[in-house]
């Protein structure tokens, strides 16, 4: 390509100039041809020595630039910072990714670079404990990560590499939050139940009290059992990939309905019904899975709404984007912007002395979550605090 840049360059110079100038430029182009020729064969020869000593393991006839060339061709590779400290531990050389993370800064400390405390007084305590060679530390501000840093003696460098563990911890922080969360939850009803159980007497209570002890044990050994039932379900749809099959969503929206209307009817909340749009329409979906995910969402409306209001359930096509939109409205208590990020966690509540009236894990929204991500399809919180959510579950058509 260069070469038929110039051939053009110089047909156009002929074209326009006189032979004594041209001669002139044809000149400088030799000239500067052959140092171009030269300093690329200096290079590749360097290049060649390194590759065909590494090859043959004949590192002792390399120079000591000719094996940092190599070193740093080699740490490039590597996806996380690696450092080539001297033994003052100043940077002698390091890799892209240290750079992209670090910036570019040869010569200097490694403790001006990396200026974190923690980082810091590991650095200083393997300086005086040749032992300490790989060691934990985080970094707080501003990303909040964990990090595990190894430093190992390599000829006459120390190497020191950085591991981001951020994922790894949290990981198994959320894995310990989640099994504390559950225990507690368990703990709570089985204490009522054992302590119920204790009290239960005929001969010191009468039948009516005994009675009303036992329905109390009744009602929180059902308590256990849903808390376990969607345990299970939630680790069903985070672990196990289920064969979708066309479902009637218009059918299994009914179904949820009749399942839930003498409950709003109870609780005297206004039940809004729009749904006859989508007679007929079909969506791939995981069996059984699309009616929790209604039933969650119906018997939250139900749960966080006041007597006197109104629920809306309303299903409808973005024929723009091919897809179905069901939505469930009420006129509740409504959730803060700093909540609607969190109420899909797991065992997520928001205030929970709000909620104590209500029984519930906070997992509802965290296994209807899990479905819709499974399925593919996306759901969308609205809410303003104290006048009520909308959640919409939208989905492609088959
Ligand atoms: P829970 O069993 O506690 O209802 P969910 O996962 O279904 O668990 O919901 C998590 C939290 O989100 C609830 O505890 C509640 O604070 C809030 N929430 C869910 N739905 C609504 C709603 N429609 N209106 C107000 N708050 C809601």
């Amino acid at each position: 390509m260069a070469i038929l840049l110039l051939v053009l360059v110089n047909i156009i110079l002929i074209s326009f100039f006189d032979t004594k100038i041209i001669f002139i430029i044809l000149f400088f182009e030799m000239i500067s041809g052959l140092i171009t020729f030269a300093f690329f064969k200096r290079k590749a020869s360097a290049l060649s020595n390194v590759a065909m000593s590494t090859n043959s393991g004949n590192y002792n006839s390399l120079t000591d630039v000719q094996l940092e060339n190599y070193y740093q061709l080699l740490i490039n590779h590597f996806d996380f910072p690696i450092f080539f400290l001297d033994k003052n531990f100043e940077i002698k050389f390091l890799n892209s990714q240290a750079k992209l993370s670090y910036g570019k800064k040869i010569l200097s400390p490694i403790t001006s670079v990396i200026r974190d405390y923690e980082f810091i007084e590991n650095i200083e305590k393997y300086k005086n404990n040749d032992n300490l060679n790989n060691f934990l530390w985080k970094k707080k501000l501003p990303e909040n990560k964990s990090y595990k840093t190894e430093i190992k003696k390599f000829n006459n460098f120390l190497v020191l590499q950085i591991i981001d563990l951020t994922k790894e911890v949290n990981k198994k922080r959320n894995h310990e939050l989640y099994l504390t969360n559950l225990t507690h939850e368990l703990k709570t009803p089985l204490s009522v139940i054992i302590g119920y159980l204790e009290t239960i007497n005929f001969e010191e209570f009468s039948l009516e009290e005994n009675k009303k002890f036992i329905e109390i044990v009744n009602s929180k050994s059902l308590e256990m059992k849903n808390l376990i039932d969607q345990m299970l379900k939630l680790s069903e749809m985070e672990s196990l990939t289920k064969v979708k099959t066309k479902i009637n969503l218009y059918q299994v929206i009914n179904k949820s309905i009749k399942s839930y209307r003498e409950l709003f009817k109870k609780k005297s909340i206004n039940l809004i019904v729009d749904v006859d749009k989508i007679k007929n329409t079909f969506i791939e979906f995981t069996p059984n899975d699309f009616e929790i995910v209604l039933n969650n969402l119906l018997s939250n409306a139900l749960n966080y709404s006041d007597s006197n209001t109104s629920v809306t359930i309303a299903a409808s096509f973005i024929s723009k984007e091919n897809q179905v939109e069901i939505m469930v409205k009420d006129q509740g208590i409504g959730i803060s912007n700093d909540n609607l990020t969190r109420i899909t966690e797991k065992f997520y509540r928001v205030d929970k002395s709000r909620n104590n009236l209500i029984h519930g894990h906070g997992l509802g929204l965290a296994i209807t979550n899990e479905i819709i991500a499974k399925n593919k399809c996306k759901m969308l919180i609205l809410s303003n605090l104290g006048k009520g959510s909308t959640f919409k579950v939208l989905c492609k058509l088959s």
